[in-house]
């Protein structure tokens, strides 16, 4: 049920939208979890990972927590974990419709995208790739696991590779099948900020754009429109959306969450909580 508060709310997101001279957009794991892209749903594991389920794992989550990191004693059930889960989230995922209505809620005004989200998903659509900045890494790349370059490597032949030998009974991958660094000899790992050895020099290009982005708008009508974004790493995202909102005049904050969504002291009167599900939401926007 759509409460009058809800609606009333919705209407004005899109008026502020349609007068804002800019859209900054911060998308969390929560905007991919409304397109079915969800770690913690036990429907979405049982469908696309059957095979892991014998291991006592009941979501995606369970199964990045008992394998995250590669070793050489756990990498060919490592990487039989991790080869299916990049081809489910990253290869085999279709772009998925919150995406779909945010790109046009918002295609004709001046936007730039932060997010969080390493599933790809922001390229798979129509938005442009020199607004996005997405510091946390890709899927769809591998990196040295010490690493011995900023080099990183494409692993859509990998990893068609691994499931090839994938073994559905034990749960491992051909050890042959186990990718390694070119240059060193060492392991391959997944390119994301899991830890200090992160190689995230391909994925800082577009951060001064981002600054200036930020820069520009500052004495203009700016709307921040925070999309499914809680406490995993709200450096990157919640607290500067904050504190942008705090210190910039003409701003609002437009939180979509509908389980983390306290309003920060401060800025209760520059910030409208949309604290429904993100899909309808921005369904509902589109059609305003
Ligand atoms: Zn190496």
């Amino acid at each position: 049920m759509f409460t009058r508060l809800y609606l009333k709310n919705l209407k004005k997101v899109k008026e502020i939208i349609d007068e804002a001279d800019y859209v900054l957009i911060g998308a969390g794991s929560g905007l991919s979890a409304a397109g079915g892209l969800d770690y913690s749903n036990k429907d979405v594991f049982k469908e696309n990972y059957s095979p892991f389920i014998k291991k006592g794992y009941k979501t995606i989550w369970d199964g990045l927590v008992d394998n995250w990191t590669v070793t050489q004693e756990n990498k060919k059930s490592y990487w039989a974990y991790w080869a299916n889960h990049i081809n489910n989230i990253y290869y085999k995922a279709n772009y998925t419709k919150p995406y779909e209505d945010l790109y046009e809620l918002i295609k004709d005004k001046n936007y730039f995208i932060v997010t969080t989200n390493c599933d790809g998903q922001f390229y798979k659509g129509n938005f442009d790739e020199k607004k996005i900045f997405a510091p946390q890494g890709s899927y769809g790349y591998f990196q040295c696991e010490k690493p011995c370059s900023e080099d990183v490597y494409n692993n859509e032949a990998m990893i068609d590779k691994m499931l090839s030998s994938f073994d559905e009974d034990k749960l491992i991958i051909g050890e042959e099948d186990v990718p390694i660094c070119p240059r060193c000899g060492r392991l391959l790992r997944p390119n994301l900020r899991v830890d200090d050895t992160f190689v995230d020099k391909p994925h800082l290009a577009n951060i001064d754009d981002y600054y200036e982005f930020v820069e520009s708008a500052k004495n203009h009508k700016i709307v921040l429109l925070e999309l499914g974004v809680g406490f995993n790493t709200p450096g990157i995202i919640r607290f500067p959306f904050e504190k942008m909102t705090k210190y910039l005049n003409e701003t609002t904050l437009v939180r979509f969450n509908t389980t983390e969504h306290g309003v920060r002291k401060g800025i209760e009167d520059k910030t409208i909580l949309i604290d429904h599900d993100i899909k309808e939401s921005l369904e509902a926007l589109v059609k305003i």
